[in-house]
């Protein structure tokens, strides 16, 4: 299994156009949570290395800005293009590295060909203001200008996405781009790379070679880059203990920082909830990805009217949903990323059932031996929110209480310093516009009649409170990688001041 999961990772590389070198012999090993064994050993940059390449990441950045948006549009377009014919490869790829389903692997990889797809219109977008001047034969303007290399700093659980929602829009921005994605995941990081420079050799000379670049490494390599003034942007996915640490050290030099991290999301199940439906979207949104996707449903508020009816059913699925390696078989769940996962879910499982909660699942399944950590997810029955509900456990585990109102739902929702994503099911207009409401969700993202998670990249993604307060992908997001510039334009031959001001001469 082990021999040929590797030649599998090599010919997968291979096809994408990864040279042997970068991913043999090197000191980072890669471990497949497929099976815990070690698929590859990648060379990880320097300190010095890392310096280097911002530099040429600035160099790279004053080619680009100069080319005409539409004209960068055309490099996002070759570069969907070559996602779109390595869609099997790369999901495939995303699939032994972090362990997700096949479908999750591929569906990461349409987002993004999507992605590219937003950005290759916004290149022709991207709109300033024509503002009305208080003063005669004036014209006020505000326009966005590049601005600068961009960082990016990306998780282990979405290794590829995370990049492209940034670097997709950053490049149509004018901006030149450097990754430093997650240790665990640095194969399909190399793979995207290539494809990007594959994209990069068709679009021509217009590409300064620079233009998007990669720093695999650790912690350290990802702070040298936080620390450094040459990156004005620094765009970072991860934990909050991360982007606490990110955040306090880009605004110290006053560099602009996109944080995207952790949440405790919660799902509100109302009287008037279309109970069938309810019961699919929970179950995805608790277990998909093994419980390993920020926006995961960690916290279920049931109606007391409708709890006997949905939890009993709920136990029912958690206890027969396929637990499995996703490469073998039809499993919906597979492993969890590493060891040190796996403890963590153990002890907030301990800590729940001492707190008093009554566990359902949880348990190790074995899959493929003591080297790989797959799990039932596990539904905890609490009776009131307190201890591990008030943390993100980044593993399949969902807390289910019960409420009354819903004023008691949405303040217990609210009621945690992470601020992600959310939803409510229910058919009453009144619940739902109260939920959508400014004393509704608090989160960044709030849905209606389906589980907080998977969302599209058409809209801003991001969440509040110590989720990091940034967006991406959709919307306007795109004006975090961009500096404003008002101009205050006078075409008379009087120099009128604002508010009336004299100062003749
Ligand atoms: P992590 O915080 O351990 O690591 C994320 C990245 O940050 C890695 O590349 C790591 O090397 C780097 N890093 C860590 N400390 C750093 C520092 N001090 N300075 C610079 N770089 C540093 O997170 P993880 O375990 O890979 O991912 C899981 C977490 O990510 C969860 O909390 C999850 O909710 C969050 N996440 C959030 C979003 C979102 O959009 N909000 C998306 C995906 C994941």
């Amino acid at each position: 299994m082990t021999a040929s999961l590797r030649c599998e990772v090599a010919a997968l590389l291979d096809s994408l156009g990864v040279s042997p070198d970068l991913y043999t012999g090197g000191s980072l090993a890669v471990k497949s949570p497929l099976t815990g064994e070690v698929i590859a050993e990648v060379s990880e940059v320097s300190a010095e290395q890392a310096k280097e390449t911002i530099a040429s990441s600035l160099d790279a950045f004053k080619a680009w800005r100069r080319v005409p948006a539409p004209r960068r549009g055309e490099l996002v377009r070759l570069l969907g293009e070559e996602l779109r014919a390595s869609k099997e490869a790369l999901g495939r790829l995303v699939t032994l590295e972090v362990g997700k389903v096949p479908s999750e692997g591929l569906g990461e990889v349409q987002e993004m060909i999507d992605i590219c797809d937003f950005a290759v219109g916004l290149s022709r977008q991207l709109y300033g203001l024509t503002i009305q001047s208080e003063r005669p034969d004036h014209r006020l303007t505000e326009q966005w200008h590049p601005a600068g290399p961009v960082g990016i700093i990306s998780a282990f659980n979405f290794p590829v996405a995370v990049w492209s929602w940034n670097a997709a829009l950053a490049l149509v921005c004018g901006d030149s781009v450097i990754w430093k994605p997650s240790e665990k995941t640095p194969l399909t990081a190399l793979a995207t790379q290539a494809l990007f420079l594959k994209a990069a050799a068709r679009f021509g000379s217009d590409a300064p070679v620079a233009l998007s670049t990669l720093l695999v490494g650790g912690r350290e390599i990802g702070e040298l880059m936080v620390k450094d003034r040459r990156v004005p942007v620094i765009s970072a996915t991860g934990s909050t203990r991360m982007g606490r640490d990110v955040g306090e050290r880009v605004a110290r030099r006053f560099g602009r920082s996109i944080l995207e991290l952790g949440g405790n999301n919660a799902s509100i199940v109302t009287p008037s909830a279309d109970l069938d439906l309810t019961l699919r979207a929970v179950a995805f949104g608790a277990m998909g990805t093994a419980g390993q996707r920020c926006t995961t449903l960690r916290r279920l508020f049931v109606h007391s009217s409708v709890y006997d009816t949905l939890v009993p059913k709920l136990v029912n699925v958690y206890k027969t949903i396929s637990v499995g390696n996703p490469v073998e078989g039809d499993a919906l769940v597979g492993p969890l990323i590493d060891v040190a996962s796996f403890k963590m879910m153990q002890d907030s499982l301990k800590a729940a059932a001492d707190a008093g909660g009554t566990v359902h699942g949880g348990t190790r399944v074995d899959v493929n031996g003591e080297a790989s950590f797959y799990v039932r997810p596990a539904m905890v029955e609490m009776p009131s929110q307190t201890g591990p509900v008030l943390e993100e456990t980044f593993a399949p585990i969902l807390y289910v209480m019960k409420y009354d109102t819903l004023d008691e739902a949405i303040a217990l929702q609210n009621d945690v310093v992470q601020g992600l994503s959310s939803s409510i099911f229910a058919t009453d207009i009144r619940e739902v516009e109260q939920f959508l409401s400014a004393q509704g969700s608090d989160c960044g993202i709030a849905n209606v009649n389906m589980g907080p998670s998977g969302a599209e990249i058409g809209g801003a993604f991001g969440g509040e409170k110590e989720t990091g307060g940034g967006r991406e992908s959709g919307s306007d997001a795109w004006k975090a990688y961009m500096r404003r510039q008002t101009n205050a334009i006078n075409y008379g031959r009087t120099l009128p001041l604002a508010q009336g001001v004299k100062f003749d001469v």
